[in-house]
């Protein structure tokens, strides 16, 4: 390495896939020193600060615009994710269920293209990021039951207003065309979904701001918040919009890890995969692959030809975001039964890499993207784990809001403007009452799994979670 001031070897590389693949990290940029103006300051650089800052930035050339992160670029969720780009939002139905069918058929649209909308810019930006719309599938693939739960996630996705055309029925012989599971029973084809390499469009969104003459510092937290003024332990930025884009990585800047808390998820990646188990596996579309259990799980076929898993989130104690990536060897273990259960033709195949992030959940229960005039401080997340495609919708919905421009993002029911955060998401539990909910919740999905996978039925188990989900609301 020529000159080790620019360039260093990052060390999550070892336990993160994606990190390993960027051959060259810069070494960090600039810490804010001193106090300077702008138009705009940004907290955080994940794909939230980083899509909101590229939208300012061509539809207003002129903005100064400072992004102030922690750590460095993609240090949170977004340089950590399983990498899948959904066209759909956890929560969708909260924000939509009471509108007509003709508007949440529109609404579904916009998500729905958001996922090609993210390839164009891509492609026309030049950021290599393996981007491949595949589509996903949400299959029955290891017991009957599930071909009743995947059903039924089909019919509420019809309902919302995705089209037939978008996601469709898989039968057991069209599912096995795709992916050859444990139990392929059939299952969802969901056809707006995309795969990418998280860790590159970070790194490279980063890069392409920077051209657009954004200017990011790096290991320069945020501790206060004041009347257009963000500060760090080094300097301020004093600018009349500030935008929080902290999501599951909140910590103690601010209030907003009160209305929205970090969950963590872990993932795996395998070796890679011999042209051999490739044919065993099928999945040739390099698609998405996740069944049916409310204990989430999710994989695809990277661009070098690993499948990298994700599965089982969990809270911890006083909502702390993982800030280091390494995960324990029994965390691992546990992802590579569930994946073999899945797909038995991997059972031997090595686990190259295993880590975790933070994802953000907001106490809504559904994602947000706010621009309070007032104040002058806008705030985007609350995604759910499903953040990729999200942050890409969201970041652009942000600008137009700043911008206050009249656009069809700007009026999705998502969009909030004259209004906080305090007023628009409710504030969480305290503790311990919402940990205790979470390993409420936690082990009654892992009983419901357990008796799935015994060919019982859980008639019980689904009551005491409807009970939890019922007490959340
Ligand atoms: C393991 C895992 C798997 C996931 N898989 C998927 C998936 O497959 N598909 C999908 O759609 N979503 C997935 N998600 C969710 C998705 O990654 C996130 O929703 C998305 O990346 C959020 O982006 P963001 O920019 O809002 O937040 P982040 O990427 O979390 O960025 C927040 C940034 O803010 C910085 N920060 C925090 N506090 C401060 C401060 N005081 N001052 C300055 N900076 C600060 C942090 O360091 C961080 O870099 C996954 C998440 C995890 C953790």
């Amino acid at each position: 390495m020529t000159d080790s001031r620019k360039y260093a070897m990052h060390d999550d590389a070892r336990c993160n896939f994606w990190a390993s693949t960027l051959a060259e990290q810069p070494t960090s940029r600039p810490r804010l020193a001193g106090n300077v103006q702008a138009d705009v300051a940004i907290v955080g650089a994940g794909f939230t600060g980083l899509w909101t800052a590229y939208y300012l930035k061509r539809l207003s050339p002129e903005l100064a615009i400072v992004v102030l992160e922690a750590e460095r670029v993609g240090h949170g969720a977004s340089g950590r994710n399983g990498g899948w780009v959904v066209g759909n939002l956890a929560g969708l139905e909260r924000h939509i269920g009471d509108l007509p069918l003709k508007e949440r058929r529109d609404c579904c649209g916009v998500v729905a293209d958001n996922v090609d909308e993210i390839g164009r810019v891509l492609a026309r930006e030049g950021i290599a990021a393996d981007f491949n719309k595949g589509g996903a599938l949400y299959a029955a693939a290891r017991y009957r039951d599930q071909i009743a739960i995947q059903r039924d996630y089909l019919h509420h996705l019809h309902e919302l207003g995705h089209s037939e055309e978008d996601c469709h029925w898989l039968d057991a012989e069209q599912l096995a065309e795709k992916a050859h599971f444990r139990d392929g029973y059939g299952g969802i084809y969901h056809r707006q979904v995309a795969t990418l390499n998280p860790a590159k469009l970070v790194a490279g969104l980063a890069e392409l701001v920077e051209r657009l003459g954004v200017t990011i510092h790096e290991h320069s937290r945020a501790t206060e918040l004041g009347r257009n003024v963000v500060s760090t332990h080094e300097g301020s930025v004093e600018a009349p919009t500030v935008v929080c884009a902290t999501e599951g990585y909140a910590d103690r800047f601010h209030d907003f890890k009160r209305h929205v808390i970090p969950v963590q998820s872990l993932v795996i990646a395998t070796e890679p995969l011999s042209d051999a188990t490739w044919q065993a596996v099928g999945m040739s579309e390099r698609l998405a692959f996740s069944d049916a259990s409310r204990l989430i799980n999710y994989g695809h076929r990277t661009a070098d030809g690993r499948i990298v898993f994700g599965a089982r989130g969990n809270y911890r104690l006083g909502a702390r975001p993982k800030a280091d990536q390494a995960i324990g060897d029994e965390a691992i273990r546990m992802r590579r039964d569930l994946l073999v259960d899945l797909l038995p033709a991997l059972e031997g195949v090595r686990i190259d890499y295993g880590w975790g992030g933070s994802l953000g959940l907001s106490r809504n229960f559904r994602p947000h993207a706010i621009f309070d005039h007032t104040s002058g401080l806008a705030t985007a997340g609350g995604y759910a784990g499903e953040g990729v495609a999200a942050s890409h919708l969201f970041g652009r919905t942000l600008a137009d809001l700043i911008l206050e421009r009249d656009t069809h993002l700007a009026r999705m029911p998502w969009a909030f403007t004259n209004a906080s955060h305090r007023q628009l998401i409710k504030r969480w539990e305290a503790e311990p009452l919402r940990w205790l909910a979470a390993q409420a919740i936690t082990y009654s999905y892992a009983g419901e799994e357990s008796l799935m996978r015994r060919g019982k039925s859980a008639p019980l188990l689904k009551r005491v979670n409807d009970y939890f989900a019922s007490i959340i609301e």
